[in-house]
């Protein structure tokens, strides 16, 4: 991977986990805070409670308190004595003050008379010190408080007296205060209580009542049965001054509304108790689910990195081609698009230039496609070296490639770049033990000259090559617009040739081959034509490979078959050549195709000759050579076509029994001049003969080459030199004629033996 693509991977992968890892500390901090404050809050609650239930008990304490004070107060002899003349005191001791220490555990007393002073404490002669004015000016406001409540509670007669109903107790009107006070640094509960008559009483005057009060100290005993009631546990008093604590507290205070202590007590705290309980389990879970999130997040890390990175790849492949890793047909013409948008191609010109390698598909079908792949990649490298500063090269397709020449603005200057192209082919591609010579055929279109489009000028650059492998290959053509009308792409030809096969457009004609010692017309070679409507006749070399391309070839073929039977069925002497292409030998029910074709025009199958060129063999696939077999076994003949024109056409001789050799036309051509190629067919015939082969020599055009072959012993001969192909009408006269020649020679022969005799 390269550091841009994952610095790419990486940015796309923060953005989605940076915000995704912060969402999901954010759920487990707020998870937590949660937690903590709703633990807070239920802890507060309950304290709230828990205040609320230790208010409630004191008050209860201090209520009951009263109560058992009022029992034993509220007792006639008691009201005579403290409000009569003669205060009693140790019936007062005896019946109250110690009757309270007993009963009710109230440890001291005090008793006031109607001016509010002490007439005693505790017991009869007994005034202890603790009983202070400052405590009594703290109790005072209990103490008026209670005794307003009486001299109210005393209602006015017509008679100018007063009458007090002790009902008035009764019906919930306190006549007695509770709380809290301070003495020598111990907290006691006191109670106040208005000395009343037990029955009803007119008195003559408003007088205040004396008053009795009780205190019990708030001590440990107390302490543990308050908390006992309202089921606090550890509860501290502490008086004040009192050193510093935590937790919960209520403040106790003085009739006069100061603080004396203060009670404290351990909280229970629910919150709290759910928090430790609850705590390690979402512990465990936030930590799973932060493991979680970092397994998620690496995952998602790696797949974008992953992701960016095959993007980055699909968008180079999107823009190369994968074996040259030249630019492709895509990117050119982007590429393209940008050179002729420029506003100065105008004024500097440009070309582009389209060209292809000849008969490549012999390359790949004959030696592998490994071989062509290593051609290819030869062509490019190569391709590179030459290539000026700033054009542009690109695969286009299969063998196909495109150049872009900026800076070009004539026919010269792009031509000058063609022959070095051309040149720099001469050095045949190796290939393990092959030397492969390629040569190419090249198209160019100029710019502004031809357009400035894009697409226009690649179509007339593509146009002009079609022109210059027209008119044989290794060679160029500068597009011009009469191409146009001749010229047709791949698609429009494959279109057209459909309908000319579907609409019976196609004609075949024949090409005669003669025995090389009798001179007679023995065999004829069928060969497909096309007349394409409005622009004339198209020649096989242009339609057969784009329908062999498309696979139209097997339907064309079957076609031409048919017919070529069908016609020759008025030449019941001659052997009919037909040319089939490997593809289809690779067509499914070919061969029951071709035995049914006979079967239908009661052809004998040892008149026809099939004929195949080595390309047949390429491939692993056996297929075409099991179907050759077939055909042979049904009394087919079988030739080899072009023999010596591919790589390595001696092997194939091993391969397959052929019938018949076709020696390349190219060799016949070249007899002429070279001793060499003279050398070749001389072999390639005894060769033929040793295999006990028929030999066929294609393409003689004089005179001389048909001696020399029927000298060597070549046994058929076709050419020029005895017939171009003819149209099957012109094919029977022409098959007279030779015959009356034939008469005539034969006969002026045997006049001329006959001379010869008499003399
Ligand atoms: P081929 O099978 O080698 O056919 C012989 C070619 O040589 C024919 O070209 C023929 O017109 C040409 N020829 C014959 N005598 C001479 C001569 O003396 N001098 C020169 N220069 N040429 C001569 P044509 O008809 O243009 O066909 C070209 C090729 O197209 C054929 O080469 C064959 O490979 C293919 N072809 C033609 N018809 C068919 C067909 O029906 N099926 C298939 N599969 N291929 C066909
Ligand atoms: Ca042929
Ligand atoms: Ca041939």
């Amino acid at each position: 991977m390269t550091a841009s693509k994952e610095r790419h991977g990486s940015r796309i992968a923060n953005a989605i986990i940076i915000p995704m890892f912060a969402v999901v500390l954010i759920a487990v901090a707020i998870t937590f805070g949660l937690l903590i404050w709703s633990a807070h809050i239920s802890d507060q609650a309950a304290e709230k409670s828990q205040r609320q239930l230790l208010n409630g008990t004191l008050q209860l304490t201090r209520d009951q308190f009263a109560r058992q004070q009022a029992s034993v107060l509220v007792k006639d002899p008691i009201y005579y004595i403290t409000t009569g003349p003669i205060y009693d005191t140790a019936w007062l001791y005896h019946n109250v003050a110690l009757w309270l220490k007993q009963r009710y555990g109230f440890s001291r007393t005090i008793l006031l008379d109607q001016d509010r002073k002490a007439r005693f404490v505790d017991g009869p002669n007994v005034y202890e010190k603790w009983v202070t004015r400052d405590l009594l000016d703290r109790l005072d406001p209990a103490v008026e408080t209670v005794q307003k409540r009486y001299l109210a509670s005393l209602k006015a007669l017509p008679s100018g007296l007063y009458y007090f109903d002790p009902d008035y107790r009764i019906n919930e009107h306190n006549l007695s205060e509770t709380g809290l006070v301070s003495i020598k640094g111990n907290i006691y509960l006191f109670s106040a209580t208005a000395i009343t008559p037990e029955l009803v009483k007119l008195v003559s005057q408003r007088e205040p009542p004396a008053m009795l009060i009780s205190f019990k100290q708030l001590n440990g005993e107390l302490l543990a049965e308050i908390g006992r009631i309202s089921a606090l546990e550890g509860l501290v008093l502490d008086s004040y001054p009192a050193p510093e604590t935590s937790g919960p507290l209520i403040d106790l205070e003085a009739p006069d509304g100061h603080s004396i202590g203060r009670i404290h007590w351990q909280a229970e705290q629910p919150g709290q108790e759910m928090q430790t309980r609850i705590a390690p389990v979402l512990t465990v879970l936030a930590l799973a689910l932060v493991g979680l999130s970092i397994v998620v997040m690496t995952f998602i890390r790696q797949s974008t990195r992953h992701l960016a990175s095959s993007r980055a790849d699909a968008v180079r492949a999107s823009l190369h081609d994968p074996l040259s890793g030249l630019p492709n047909r895509r990117q050119f013409k982007q590429l393209l698009d940008r050179t002729m948008n420029d506003t100065q191609i105008a004024d500097k010109g440009a070309a582009v230039l389209y060209f292809d390698l000849d008969r490549f598909k012999d390359i790949n079908d004959t030696l592998g496609h490994a071989a062509g792949d290593h051609v290819i990649c030869a062509i490019a490298e190569r391709l590179q070296r030459i290539l000026p500063e700033n054009a542009i090269v690109a695969r286009i397709s299969g063998d196909e490639f495109a150049l872009l020449l900026p800076d070009c603005p004539n026919e010269t200057q792009a031509e000058r770049f063609m022959r070095r192209l051309q040149d720099m082919m001469v050095q045949p591609v190796s290939f393990g033990p092959d030397e492969i010579h390629v040569t190419v055929s090249m198209g160019a279109a100029l710019a502004p000259r031809d357009g400035l489009a894009a697409e226009d000028l690649l179509r007339k650059a593509d146009i002009a090559l079609y022109d210059a492998k027209s008119n044989g290959r290794n060679r160029w053509s500068f597009f011009e617009p009469s191409m146009q009308e001749h010229v047709r792409t791949k698609d429009e030809i494959a279109r057209e040739l459909r309908k000319a096969i579907d609409e019976d457009l196609l004609d075949v004609a024949y090409q005669p081959q003669c025995d090389s010692r009798s001179g007679r017309i023995v065999a004829i070679e069928a060969l497909a034509r096309w007349n394409r409507r409005n622009t004339g006749p198209v020649p096989p070399s242009s339609f057969i490979p784009v329908a062999e391309e498309t696979g139209l070839i097997n339907d064309l073929g079957l076609w031409i078959l048919r017919r070529a039977c069908q016609d020759a069925q008025c030449w019941p002497d001659l052997v009919v050549s037909v040319n089939v292409s490997p593809t289809q030998f690779k067509h499914p029910g070919f061969v029951e195709k071709v035995s049914a074709t006979l079967e239908e025009f009661a052809f004998d199958p040892g008149r026809l000759e099939i004929e195949v060129t080595e390309t047949v063999f390429a491939g692993r696939d056996k297929k075409a050579l099991q179907s050759l077999r077939r055909l042979k076994d049904l009394g087919i003949k079988v030739a080899l076509d072009d023999f010596g024109s591919g790589y390595s056409s001696l092997s194939y001789l091993r391969h397959f029994p052929f019938d018949t050799l076709k020696i390349d036309r190219d060799f016949i051509s070249a007899m002429t001049d070279s001793p060499e190629a003279r050398a070749i067919v001389r072999t390639i015939i005894r060769l033929g003969q040793a295999l006990g082969m028929t030999i066929v020599a294609e393409g003689i055009e004089e005179k001389q080459q048909a001696e020399y072959l029927a000298a060597n012993g070549c046994h058929r001969l076709q050419g020029y030199f005895l017939s171009h192909p003819l149209p099957a009408k012109d094919l029977d006269e022409f098959l007279a004629d030779h015959e009356i020649q034939m008469e005539m020679k034969h006969q002026s022969l045997e006049v001329e033996r006959l001379r010869s005799a008499e003399y």
